[in-house]
């Protein structure tokens, strides 16, 4: 298929050290060569014929027009197909300010090529068959890694780990499908075909695998998308110090007003390692004030959408009826239990000691006054440890989309089992079988949609 040549400035914009400029396709050495002047080769030896690909070339970009030269450069031409997108590409390395890079690109569009739009550069890697989509949705992942963890994992799912799993339970489904295909074309020769037969294969060689990988996706949502702990209590009892405390900084207003949190404020921190996300949520009381009882709701829904619940409560406060409410919403998910402001009690030992004959850890501690603070994090990191994934390699640990392909494909296979059970015709079955595979295809890419393709790529950014 006959593309344009595009390009992009592909580092972040703002002052640095080094700013690329990228182009790729059909036209792109011709491009840069009528920009370039080398410094180390006299013109008549650079010829751009001769040009050795992934070599680095020192020289001027100079304005077509004028001969103005905009910057001093390093420059490097990579043929096709050894290259990101398996076209040809060539990367100038100027000096990173925005007015000289903007020059630069504009010279390359005067020149003929395109703007590229957001990802384009890795959705040609993958048009042109060098990545599969797992590969190419673990660049983004890799650009917006915040921990060493979740980067490993995208760096493990870039080799194609996943790519190769994949395709492995792909093509088992392929030959069971033959097996079932065969059957229903040439009932003759295949009399001795029992649909029976292939159960414990699509059982052992596809569904149990696929299951796996969607277990591996919710237990490697933590590494990925980070662990949610969410902080509430009544208002007033230190809900905001202690997120600010945990944030390690001033977001959340901290007053004595009760219930000056009224929204859910979020935070998101790398807690030793691993990535958080802190909600601080309105203090629940009972209330009149409309805006506070949306609040309320919101909080609710927040226990019920995290993997830890911090009660907080006010030491020299007995409790009432709203911390088993707010017990009861929590239901399975594990609550520490945040005695604060012991700088007030006379005797704080007496206290955790009462709380303690309940079932909930409790852990007693003055925000104000920085006391005991970091026994709480040990605790909460006790917390997120057991949510993290022991085995399963990085690698292995499908995204949302993949996670749903897989659960559509799941559903498939369950219902071609179902059939096979119940005897029904083997056209129908290879319908399931077949729908199965669609699903597993639209994983790797190797059936896929422009909408789909849209929707990965519009979440890149230009030059990437
Ligand atoms: P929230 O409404 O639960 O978010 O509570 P805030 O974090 O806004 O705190 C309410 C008030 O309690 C503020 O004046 C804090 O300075 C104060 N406070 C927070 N932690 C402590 C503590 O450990 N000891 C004492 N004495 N006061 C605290």
């Amino acid at each position: 298929m006959k593309r344009d040549t595009i390009a992009a400035i592909a580092t972040p914009s703002g002052r640095g050290g080094i700013g690329i400029v990228r182009i790729s396709g059909d036209r792109a050495f011709d491009i840069a060569l009528s920009l370039f002047r080398p410094r180390s080769l006299p013109d008549r030896l650079f010829q751009p014929k001769q040009i050795i690909s992934h070599h680095l070339y020192y020289g001027d970009i100079v304005q077509p027009d004028t001969q103005a030269v905009l910057d001093e450069v390093l420059i490097a031409f990579m043929k096709a197909p050894h290259s990101y997108t398996r076209e040809d590409v060539v990367e100038i390395q100027a000096h990173s300010g925005y007015a000289v890079l903007k020059a630069i690109l504009s010279a390359v569009l005067q020149g003929g090529a395109a703007p590229a739009g957001p990802g384009e550069f890795t959705r040609r890697a993958f048009l042109n068959g060098r990545i599969d989509l797992t590969q190419a949705e673990s660049v983004i992942d890799i650009i917006n890694s915040k921990t060493e963890t979740s980067l490993a994992a995208a760096a493990d799912h870039l080799s194609g780990g996943f790519r190769k799993h994949a395709g492995r339970i792909s093509s088992g489904l392929r030959d069971i499908l033959v097996r079932i295909e065969a059957a229903i074309d040439f009932p003759d020769e295949a009399e001795d075909f029992q649909p029976l037969s292939v159960a414990p294969l699509l059982e052992a060689c596809v569904l149990e695998p696929i299951e796996t990988l969607i277990r591996q996706h919710e237990d490697g949502r933590v590494i990925r998308d980070g662990y949610r702990i969410t902080i509430v209590g009544r208002p007033n009892v230190g809900k905001s110090s202690l997120m600010n405390w945990l944030v390690g900084s001033d977001r959340s207003i901290v007053t004595d007003i009760p219930g000056t949190t009224r929204d859910v404020v979020a935070d998101a921190v790398v807690f030793r390692g691993i990535p958080v996300n802190f909600f601080d949520t309105a203090g629940v009381h009972v209330t009149q004030d409309t805006v506070e009882l949306l609040g309320i709701e919101k909080t609710y829904e927040r226990i019920r959408a995290s993997d830890l619940m911090l009660l907080v409560q006010d030491v020299s406060c007995a409790d009432t009826g709203l911390e088993s409410r707010l017990l009861e919403q929590a239901g399975d998910i594990p609550v520490i239990r945040v005695l604060n402001k012991i700088d007030l009690a006379p005797n704080p030992d007496n206290v955790v000691g009462n709380m303690e004959s309940a079932s909930l850890p409790v852990v007693a501690v003055s925000v104000k006054n920085r006391l005991n603070l970091d026994a709480l994090a040990d605790r909460i990191a006790r917390e997120i440890l057991r949510k993290i994934p022991g085995q399963a390699p990085a690698g292995l640990i499908p995204n949302l989309r993949q996670a749903r392909a897989l659960e559509n494909a799941a559903a498939c296979i369950r219902q071609a089992l179902e059939g096979i059970q119940r005897k029904i015709p083997a056209e129908i079955i290879s319908m399931d079988v077949r729908d199965a595979l669609d699903w597993i295809d639209e994983i790797t890419g190797a059936r896929t949609s422009d909408e789909i393709l849209d929707r990965i790529f519009d979440a890149f950014c230009i030059g990437k």
